[in-house]
């Protein structure tokens, strides 16, 4: 099979072609129609990450969309032909108290597609049966691609957060996942104020239903509208300059919810904490519970995101494109000659 290979940390990924992988007991074989590119690659690629398995795989990816051609010993909840997702959790232990509590993406001995076992930049790639994700037969395979990563975090970081209808939801960062935060959290009946520094990603924000935009600044902290008070904030922005805005934000008892990775530290006064009872905490991508709620929420009504389709040679450039922040929406391989041919294509307004 054809993957994109990698060899050496920040150096161009190597196209070749690669012994076929075969599904070991309990692990199915999925032939990708397509793999989506997360911001997570770039930091695997450029060698920020590590796994703590010391493990890494020479094949990143975790937004893969394709149809099981091949079932392991022991799978017999899988059709050969049917649709699976692969996402970022590979699989878990199955036996810490996160994994017990359904809170498997916290499970401290996960292992990730991509990253600790072979990921999607490949015509093939090997699943766990219990951890694929059943997808719908229709429907373009690089629109749910997307939904594997991207919107599975912001699924898991509204989840996370407890959001309930009439409460106030300020999401920062208007990236592919903050888009996708603000129409599920639309869904759910929040009020949705979004935040970024990018007046174009403003009016995406608007038209996918936030009611209030804000032009992120250094002087936002101290002009928050006080009829905007947030009961949940939600950081999706790779920064730690929201972290101001979101404690002037916040309501007393309000939730805060660290979805994007910021290694630099912030400042917190616990006296503030004291006195206003407020919840912070993290979310890493989400469960398989969520990923099936989030998939009947798309098949009811697709949600919206722009597209972009490249091709597997493509995948350095789509990488560069990303580490540098030049990428409008999220990125998405496409494999084999039925697919769509790659370029621009926006699903924005698509009726
Ligand atoms: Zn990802
Ligand atoms: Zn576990």
């Amino acid at each position: 099979m054809l993957a994109a290979v990698l060899e050496k940390a920040g150096e161009p990924l190597h196209i070749m072609r690669v012994p076929r992988p075969e599904p070991g007991p309990g692990e199915i074989l999925v032939r990708l129609e397509a793999s989506g590119i997360c911001h997570t690659d770039v930091h695997v690629w450029q060698g920020h990450v590590r796994p703590a398995s010391g493990q890494l795989t020479a094949v990143l990816g975790h937004e893969g969309v394709g149809r099981v051609v091949q079932l392991g010993a022991g799978v017999s909840d899988w059709r050969l032909g049917e649709r699976a997702g692969v996402a970022w959790l590979h699989d878990t232990c199955g036996s810490c108290e996160e994994c017990h509590a359904e809170m498997e993406s916290f499970c401290q001995h996960q292992r990730a597609h991509g990253f600790d076992v072979a990921g999607t930049f490949a015509e093939y790639v090997v699943a766990d049966a219990r951890f694929a994700a059943r997808l719908p037969a229709e429907g373009d395979a690089a629109v749910l691609a997307p939904l594997m990563c991207a919107g599975l975090t912001a699924f898991g970081a509204v989840r996370r957060a407890g959001l309930i209808a009439g409460e106030i939801c300020a999401v920062f960062g208007c990236g592919g996942l903050g888009l996708y935060a603000i129409q599920i959290a639309r869904r759910l009946g929040a009020v949705v104020v979004a935040i970024d520094t990018d007046e174009a990603k403003l009016q995406l924000a608007t038209s996918l239903g936030a009611e209030h935009t804000l032009l992120a600044s250094a002087e936002l902290a101290g002009n928050w509208p006080a009829h905007l008070r947030a009961h949940v904030c939600i950081n999706f922005a790779p920064t730690p300059a929201t972290w101001d805005a979101m404690i002037a934000a916040i309501r007393p008892r309000g939730r805060i919810i660290a979805a994007a990775m910021v290694s630099q530290p912030v400042s917190l006064s616990q006296e503030w904490l004291t006195a206003t009872g407020v919840w912070i905490t993290g979310t890493s991508v989400g469960t398989r519970a969520q990923m099936r709620e989030l998939i009947q929420l798309h098949a009811a009504k697709p949600f919206e995101a722009q597209v972009e389709r490249v091709t597997l040679d493509a995948a350095t450039s789509a990488l560069d494109r990303l580490k540098a922040g030049n990428a409008e929406g999220r990125l998405a391989i496409v494999f084999g000659a039925d697919s769509h041919p790659p370029g621009r294509s926006s699903l924005f307004r698509q009726a």
